[in-house]
């Protein structure tokens, strides 16, 4: 714990905090304890904008604990179904609900030790009622910026949640509490951002031990996509799923999110920040078995082995791209299995890694086809950013042993992708380069959808991909469908 912070140090950055946040508070509607209660369950890995717009039919039609103990549970499903991972928020509210009936005659106990006895509820879920609806200075909200924020400032040296809040607790005076977490969260999600955190514009930046942060974070990891991104400070912030801002591991499955059970240990999904879009046409697929299996495997995987790609960047095909915003998918096999190439979009690699002869040949063919200036990096975020889904079929792999995760439940996933785009009204062009991802596609209605086909840009396969001029295909297949081409031209870096 964080002897080194001075009283001073300590005071300056609490000023600091509310003269730069000032008045921060949650946009969740709410009247009552309960209604907060249940707005903050549905709000874990949803936008509160999207909570919003449920509860408003939701509370008329629940009036209080006993109406949504007794509810029919797929009705309630089916009510809060926008919200995402329904299924288990519609039991923990019943689960809650039914304790609140039975041993608080329905009212939401107005302290910390009872609240604690709520199914599905900690500490987290129990600040935001107790120091919201009832104004009690019961802790501080410790969410993922929270965490990670403090341990930067040197606050606290703890991962798990309650003991950062509990060195935070004993840190910041009480007086203090309730606006603390909220304005940490703001400071976390527009500036102290997980990644590529922006010290030079931070006002901490003279006080703060930068702990954990390196050079490459704060210059080369490549940003998310401006569409995800905090816009700016504000005073209010979502409580729930922000929009495009990492989760840390510890955070996933801490408090009010109640996601689907995993086993074995740590078992970070890292999809719960994707874009809603994504979320909305995935639900159900995560909650799975498959799914969860799956999920186990590559925890224990990366306990025993180095995974590629690095945690975080997994989902980054997603992220980068959400569902109502592709235009093309273009598909892929397996992750890079090298040292620090992959970071979750096929045929890309990071900034600063020597592009692989797949993509060399790539960034040759689109030469020769559209007269692209090849760049100075092999990172395609840029075409995910203008709408190329670029998916694998299998999204992690142990290093250096290709193919090792086939098999294993991502070909399920990425099917269901595929058949969410497939099944989606508005076209998209598919790129099926080699006899995978052609047979992958099979299921694809061509009908409806471009197809471009050809030779994998693999140099066995090279003499072929040369000379398919597939960019071009691809745009002209955009223009017949009314849409405006890609533009395929990467910027240096
Ligand atoms: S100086 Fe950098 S690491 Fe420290 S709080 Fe500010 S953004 Fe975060």
């Amino acid at each position: 714990m964080p002897e080194a912070r001075g009283s001073n140090a300590l005071a300056t950055i609490i000023e600091r905090l509310k003269s730069e946040h000032p008045n921060a508070r949650y946009e969740l509607d709410w009247e009552t304890p309960l209604q907060l209660l249940v707005a903050t369950i549905l709000a874990a890995q949803c936008t509160d904008e999207r909570v919003n717009a449920v509860t408003k039919t939701l509370f008329p039609r629940y009036p209080d604990a006993r109406a949504f103990a007794n509810a029919d549970t797929a009705q309630l499903e089916e009510d809060i179904r926008p919200t995402g991972f329904y299924r288990n928020k519609a039991k923990a509210i019943q689960g809650a609900c039914r304790v609140l009936v039975d041993r608080f005659g329905g009212e939401v106990p107005p302290r910390m030790e009872d609240m604690l006895t709520l199914p599905g509820v900690a500490r987290k879920t129990a600040n935001v009622v107790l120091t919201n609806a009832f104004g009690l200075p019961s802790g501080i909200v410790v969410d993922t910026h929270v965490a990670r924020v403090s341990r930067r400032l040197g606050l606290t040296d703890q991962e798990d949640p309650e003991r950062i809040e509990a060195d935070l607790m004993r840190l910041i005076p009480k007086d203090e509490w309730v606006a603390f977490g909220p304005a940490m969260v703001l400071l976390g999600r527009y500036t102290c951002t997980a990644k590529a955190p922006q010290c030079g514009q931070c006002a901490f930046e003279d006080l703060c031990e930068k702990r954990g942060v390196t050079e490459a974070e704060t210059s080369s990891t490549p940003r998310r996509p401006a569409a995800t991104r905090g816009a700016g400070r504000q005073s209010q912030l979502a409580f729930g799923a922000d929009a495009g801002e990492e989760q840390d591991a510890a955070f996933r499955h801490a408090d009010l999110a109640p996601l689907p059970p995993v086993q074995g240990g740590d078992h970070s999904a890292g999809y719960e920040d994707l874009p809603q879009s994504w979320l909305d046409v995935l639900a159900d697929e995560f909650e799975k078995p498959y799914f969860r299996q799956l999920q186990a495997f590559v925890a224990e995987e990366r306990r025993n082995h180095q995974v590629f790609p690095p945690e975080p960047d997994v989902f980054n095909s997603l992220r980068f791209t959400p569902f109502d915003q592709t235009r093309v998918l273009l598909l892929g096999q397996d992750p890079y299995h090298d040292d620090g190439q992959a970071h979750g979009l096929c045929f890309s690699v990071r900034p600063g890694v020597k592009s692989p002869p797949s993509l060399v040949n790539i960034f040759k063919e689109l030469h020769t086809d559209l007269g692209c200036r090849v760049p100075n990096h092999g990172c395609l975020t840029t075409w995910a950013e203008r709408g190329v889904l670029l998916l694998n079929a299998v999204l992690t792999v142990r290093a250096h042993e290709p193919n090792s995760h086939k098999d294993k439940g991502w070909e399920t996933f990425t099917d269901a992708i595929v058949r969410a785009l497939n099944d989606r009204p508005k076209p998209v062009v598919f790129v099926l380069w080699g006899n995978y991802a052609q047979k992958k596609g099979r299921h694809i209605d061509s009908s409806r959808h471009p197809v471009i086909a050809g030779a994998h840009p693999s140099p066995l396969s090279a003499k072929k991909f040369l000379g398919s001029r597939p960019f071009s295909a691809v745009n002209e297949a955009l223009e017949r469908l009314g849409e405006p081409p890609i533009d395929w031209q990467l910027p240096n870096l």
